[in-house]
């Protein structure tokens, strides 16, 4: 199986086309054609005919189709800029990454980062306590602050 440079879940701009400027999920990705479908993408009218009268699936039908792969760019969920894809050796693999700031573009990482990205806002509410602290200097609340800091711990 030929490997795309994008896969299943990826965050895409699309940058060609009717649909060009639309940023969504890829849905599905067919290496094979190289093509993906995009949720709400090129949308397309099928009219089914009834095979019986009973037939329920029958009528006018909405679905994405498949656009070429070279339609869309990913989208970096670390600085928000549609990107081409880079890659890093990471052990045994190889890990696509951001070609403006270096970050990973697998979910799996991505996950980690915005847990370190809400340690980081942890530790900048601290900051501001400690900040409000230090105006407050007249009736220092030392108890307070201390489990403050704990609770986010
Ligand atoms: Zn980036």
């Amino acid at each position: 199986m030929s490997k795309l440079k994008i896969k299943k879940g990826d965050t895409v701009l699309v940058i060609a086309g009717k649909d060009k400027g639309k940023t969504a999920k890829i849905t599905s990705a067919q290496p094979n054609t190289h093509k993906v479908i995009v949720a709400g993408v090129n949308m397309l009218t099928h009219f089914k005919k009834a095979r019986s009268a009973k037939d329920q699936d029958a009528g006018i039908k909405k679905a994405e189709g498949a656009i070429d792969i070279s339609n869309v760019m990913i989208v970096c969920s670390s600085c928000k800029k549609a990107t081409r894809v880079a890659y890093r050796i990471d052990g045994k693999n190889k890990v696509r990454i951001c070609k403006h700031c270096g970050a990973s573009l697998e979910s799996k990482v991505t996950k980690a980062k915005v847990e370190s990205k809400k340690a980081k806002v942890a530790k900048e509410t601290i900051k501001e306590e400690k900040a409000i602290e230090q105006v407050v200097t007249e009736k220092p609340k030392r108890t307070r602050t201390k489990k403050t800091t704990e609770e986010i711990k």
